[in-house]
């Protein structure tokens, strides 16, 4: 559900008059930021040579199933709790919650209607 002061509680208050000031410092700041506002990012893992993404029925296999190249970098196995590094990774935007933030606003659900309306 989208809140009014959302973006405001998010550290969003950048306007444009206020130049380039208020703007994410880092990449981090603006993952925070994006978290903030409520708009998940899934990460699924992806073949280097982007044949395929190991996801759905993939999501378990150690080998791209066209190419046969490894899912993950080459580590030294010094703890078996470490976190295996994949080569390639997909930032998956999911659409759903991105038009449910669109419809909550009347300003942009205006904008979001056919334009044989106008
Ligand atoms: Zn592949």
């Amino acid at each position: 559900m989208y809140h009014k002061n959302l973006p405001r509680r998010a550290g969003l208050t950048l306007k444009f008059e206020d130049g380039l000031d208020n703007l994410p410092r880092d990449y981090y700041s603006t993952k925070k930021l994006i978290e903030d506002l409520g708009l998940p990012v899934e990460k699924i893992d992806a073949c280097k040579n982007g044949c395929m993404l190991y996801w759905k029925n993939a999501v378990d296999l150690e080998y791209c199933k066209f190419c046969e190249d490894a899912r993950y970098k080459l580590t030294q196995e010094r703890d078996s709790r470490h976190k295996k590094s994949p080569y390639a990774v997909l930032n998956y935007l999911p659409l759903t919650p991105r038009l449910h933030r669109l419809y909550a606003s009347r300003a942009t659900a205006e904008h979001m209607t056919w334009h044989a309306t106008y």
